[in-house]
């Protein structure tokens, strides 16, 4: 009898779970993967393209190039499941499931703060990269061009919003785009203003001491202005506001500061932890037999601490979830996920970075250099 498997989420979980299963579910299994953008994108590298200090083919792949006709692909928005009658619903058509997957990751959180999502530029997708750049060549153009000394300060200013990871890689990649125009202009040099705004008291509060030192350093050598202890509350136009009454003045205002998992309403209701559906050892949301979750929309009780939402998490989760899916068709008991912290890098800049790989920390071209290599080799893996 035909096995139907529904994955929705075509992103670090969603694809590697396809792929892994097209080699191990039998003969009569038939996936369908259901993802509301039609392409892969490899997140962590986003920031490079900001820059474009990256290929895009090394960034970025559809689907239907991945799979081919081996995975039955709709482009798509999964609207409802209803884990009673086995079926996701996807605007007015419903497709029934024999094991469901969901990989529906995360999406920005602003918190709320309406004024904040209207006037800041999130950074998610590939488009969000792509249109911030020409977002930055225009603002820097315009201001180059304007004598109002009020308009040039404001659009020669960028401020991102959330020192974690994302935005630091990001700022120092902005870095690396203002130093493009500037040796072309070079009378904007100190006009310009890069702020990095964090609402804790340390920038990377969870990341390794040694990377984070290593941040520190290049964020102080690059010039970037950082701010700690500043709560974004209210953004304009032209600029933020902060809890403490203070305000950065910039066009460019970039959203770093969270993101949330993806909810999708379930018949029956589901118990969310912090938004994401709680998953037991086996990466089977807790309390319903054959409907897996992985990835940033998923929790995971480590041994009592929970694991990150990171694409590393991620793709060692949809390997796994792949094996027990073919399991559970084939009738073999499901076996539980183990967790292994490879490490991880953080891009400071062009050909710059900090690497902590199995506890052996690693700094400048060489950390940049080996991230290079890891992540060719991972986007090869997922595509
Ligand atoms: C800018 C940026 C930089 C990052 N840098 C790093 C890094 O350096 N290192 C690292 O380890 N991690 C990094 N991450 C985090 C990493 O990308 C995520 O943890 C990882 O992508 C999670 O994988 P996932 O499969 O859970 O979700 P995703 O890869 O986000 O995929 C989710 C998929 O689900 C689809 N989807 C969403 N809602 C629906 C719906 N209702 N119906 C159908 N489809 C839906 C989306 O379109 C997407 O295809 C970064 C993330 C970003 C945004």
């Amino acid at each position: 009898m035909v096995h139907r498997v529904i994955i929705l989420g075509g992103g670090f979980g969603g694809v590697l779970a396809a792929k892994r299963l097209l080699k191990s579910a039998p003969r009569d299994t038939t996936i369908r993967l259901i993802s509301e953008t039609d392409t892969f994108t490899f997140s962590p590298r986003l920031t490079e393209v900001v820059s474009q200090s990256v290929r895009r083919d090394i960034v970025i792949k559809p689907l239907q190039a991945i799979f081919g006709g081996r995975v039955a692909f709709v482009k798509g928005k999964a609207d409802k499941i209803n884990f009673e009658d086995r079926e996701v619903v996807v605007g007015d058509r419903a497709y029934i499931y024999d094991t469901l997957l969901i990989a529906t990751g995360a999406k920005p959180n602003f918190f709320g703060i309406e004024s904040v999502k209207k006037h800041c530029t999130p950074f998610k997708t590939f488009d969000d990269a792509e249109k911030l750049r020409r977002q930055l060549l225009h603002n820097f153009s315009d201001g180059q061009k304007t004598a109002d000394p009020k308009k040039r300060k404001s659009l020669l200013s960028v401020a991102v919003v959330g020192a974690g990871p994302t935005g630091v890689e990001l700022i120092l990649n902005i870095k690396n785009l203002v130093d493009d125009i500037v040796e072309r202009a070079p009378e904007l040099k100190d006009e310009v203003r890069l702020v990095l705004l964090n609402s804790a008291d340390t920038i990377l509060p969870f990341i390794d001491e040694r990377q984070r030192r290593d941040a520190e350093d290049r964020l102080e050598q690059q010039g970037i202005e950082v701010f700690c202890n500043k709560r974004v509350t209210k953004a304009d136009e032209e600029s933020l506001y902060m809890q403490d009454n203070t305000k950065i003045f910039a066009a460019a205002k970039i959203w770093a500061a969270g993101v949330q998992p993806v909810a999708i309403p379930t018949y029956p209701t589901m118990e969310l932890i912090h938004g994401r559906l709680p998953v037991d050892k086996s990466l089977q949301v807790r309390g319903l037999k054959g409907v897996f979750a992985v990835g940033d929309c998923a929790i995971y009780d480590n041994e009592g601490e929970q694991l990150p939402p990171t694409a590393m998490v991620a793709f060692q989760m949809g390997e796994h979830v792949a094996k027990n899916i073919a399991n559970r068709i084939n009738k073999i008991p499901i076996t539980p996920f183990e967790y292994d912290h490879k490490g991880y890098f953080l891009l400071l800049g062009h050909n710059n970075a900090s690497a902590i790989v199995k506890n052996y920390h690693l700094k400048g071209y060489p950390a940049a250099r080996m991230r290079d290599v890891v992540y060719r080799f991972r986007f090869k893996q997922m595509t």
